[in-house]
């Protein structure tokens, strides 16, 4: 049964009177699509994503060769034969999508129970796709290869093209609400490519097959336009295999497969055999010459500024391991400098105090005022060693800490007592008032808590020039937490000082101007130790010169 227009082929095919986007349609899209399938399969077979890439290109390849067959073969048997496989094929490249989507998303198999629903959808396929149901006869007397097919046939493996395509966009947009970044791009470029290969696959094959049946169409070669569709979900399944590594393939195999492309897509000069599929074959060639080109490129300059930043990060660690051991020497010596001169400024401290007092007989009037300012001086000094010499102790973990439960109300009731004169003698008043729920009891080291609440109140009578200095004990028994604010009217803090403040030596610009006195670490001191036992101390300010209020907060002893 042949045609009978045509004398036999001497060739396999039957190269005579064809459309002129047949071959391009065909040739170079297949060639595109069993490349990349291969290539990515050779690469990382192990991976299930690539075998279903692989057999969805060979799935598509086989749809395309027969397709060739009908459309130059005028073996009418042959042509009736393969007929049926167009539905088959169609069928699998909609379960494979599925399949290919559900493993890109999820990085793993699918669940047995969807397996047995990509079975059940291609069951009736399998089984009718020999019978009449399909296929009843083949019109040969127009040689135009067309083959008679049951329309509910041809709809059942249509609408499985667009289960798929819905059922596609609905796993891609739910994982996209859920990825990390840099997936959504993969997910957004995996799912511009396969939807716009399904829908130009489907919707071309069958507006023109039925187009074709009630006689709008002379054939069916509009079809050709949506197998071009593959190349455009190659080009998307490119980018994701060399810009995002998706299918676990290397840099040089990728610049492989880029040659290897353009090579085979020059060969089709030798196909094209007329202007149109040499006009089209060049464009073809032009963009995967391009495409391919600027690809690589980024993603070679990619890896140099990784390779450039890993480098970065060796030298950086390199440094910080050394800047570590220095930080160690420079505590280490400044523990032993302080060590050496905390003796003698307590000596100094001692008889200037002595002479003050006339201890060593009366002093003349002269005197008394450098005396004074010994006396001052090296308290100073004696403040300022002991702050160095817990840096050094926190930093070397040998800061030792004698828990025991005590009255925390108390003791910052005596220290304003304390501190009240000091306070008085720049003209601030220091409040103190209490909002407790409970006995005001914590269990913590009560020296370095009383040091650090000193030291928060010292700041305060530094750092206010006129106004009142209130500090509270409040607690919140749900949260068995104890709270002592402290708030001050004084020069307050900016932002960019209140993030500064609890670190080593820092020092806010308006600090100097206020105070020269001070060495930064105060803060830093204060807040170590308290967290060591369990607390906290936080800094709030509305802005320079509006005041500042601390909070330190343990837990309540309970
Ligand atoms: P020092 O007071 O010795 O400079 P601290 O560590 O105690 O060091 O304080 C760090 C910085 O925090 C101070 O230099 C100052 O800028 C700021 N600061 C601390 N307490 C107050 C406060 N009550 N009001 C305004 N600024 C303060």
């Amino acid at each position: 049964m042949n045609c009978y227009l045509y004398p036999e082929p001497s060739l396999f095919f039957f190269t005579y009177d064809l459309p002129g986007l047949l071959y391009y349609s065909h040739i170079p899209t297949t060639i595109v699509a069993l490349l990349v399938g291969f290539f990515v399969f050779l690469n990382a077979r192990h991976l299930l994503l690539n075998r279903l890439l692989l057999l969805i290109a060979v799935c598509f390849s086989s749809y395309t060769f027969i397709s060739l067959i009908a459309w130059t073969n005028v073996h009418g048997d042959l042509i009736l034969f393969l007929w049926p496989l167009f539905g088959i094929l169609q069928a699998f490249i909609s379960i494979f999508s599925i399949y290919f989507i559900y493993v890109f998303l999820t990085k793993e198999d699918v669940k047995n129970k969807i397996k047995l629903v990509f079975i059940a959808l291609l069951t009736p396929v399998l089984l009718l796709a020999h019978t009449d149901l399909n296929v009843s006869g083949f019109n040969i007397t127009y040689c135009d290869s067309f083959g008679y097919e049951g329309v509910p046939f041809k709809i059942y493996y249509t609408s499985l093209g667009v289960l798929a395509m819905i059922w596609i966009l609905w796993l891609l947009v739910t994982h996209h609400k859920t990825a990390e970044n840099n997936f959504k791009k993969q997910i957004v470029l995996m799912g511009t490519g396969i939807e716009f290969f399904l829908f130009s696959f489907f919707t071309t094959s069958f507006i023109s097959t039925y187009l074709a049946g009630i006689g709008v169409l002379h054939n069916s070669s509009l079809e050709f336009y949506g197998m071009l569709g593959m190349m455009v979900f190659m080009m998307f399944i490119g980018i994701l295999m060399v810009r995002f590594k998706t299918f676990h393939v290397g840099m040089v195999s990728s610049q492989a497969l880029a040659i290897a492309l353009i090579v085979l897509v020059g060969s089709q000069f030798t196909f094209a055999d007329n202007t149109t599929s040499v006009v089209l074959t060049s464009i073809t060639l032009i963009i995967v010459g391009v495409f391919s080109i600027l690809l690589i490129r980024s993603v070679r300059k990619e890896i140099k500024q990784r390779e450039q930043i890993e480098h970065l990060a060796g030298s950086l660690e390199k440094a910080n391991a050394r800047l570590k051991a220095l930080d160690k020497q420079k505590s280490e010596f400044v523990s032993i400098a302080s060590h050496q001169l905390r003796s003698p400024i307590t000596a100094i401290r001692g008889y200037a105090s002595l002479l003050l007092e006339g201890s060593y007989g009366d002093m003349p009037e002269k005197a008394m005022e450098p005396l004074d300012r010994i006396e001052e001086s090296s308290k100073l000094m004696a403040l300022a060693i002991e702050d160095y010499l817990n840096v050094s102790r926190i930093e070397s973990g040998n800061m030792k800490y004698n828990l025991s439960d005590f009255n925390l109300r108390n003791e910052v009731e005596h220290v304003c007592d304390d501190l009240r004169g000091e306070a008085l003698k720049q003209g601030l008043v220091l409040l103190f008032r209490t909002d407790l729920n409970s006995a005001g009891v914590v269990n913590a080291d009560i020296g370095k808590t009383v040091q650090a609440v000193q030291n928060l109140i010292l700041n305060s009578i530094k750092y206010t020039k006129k106004g009142t200095i209130k500090v509270i004990v409040r607690d919140i028994i749900v949260r068995k937490r104890i709270y002592v604010d402290i708030i001050d009217t004084g020069i307050g803090m900016n932002q960019e000082t209140l993030n500064t403040i609890f670190q080593k030596f820092e020092r806010a610009e308006n600090a100097n101007t206020a105070n020269v006195h001070g060495t930064g670490l105060g803060l830093f001191v204060s807040l170590s130790m308290i967290q060591a036992m369990g607390g906290t101390i936080t800094a709030h300010s509305e802005g320079d010169g509006k005041g500042s209020r601390f909070t330190l907060e343990l837990p309540l002893a309970m």
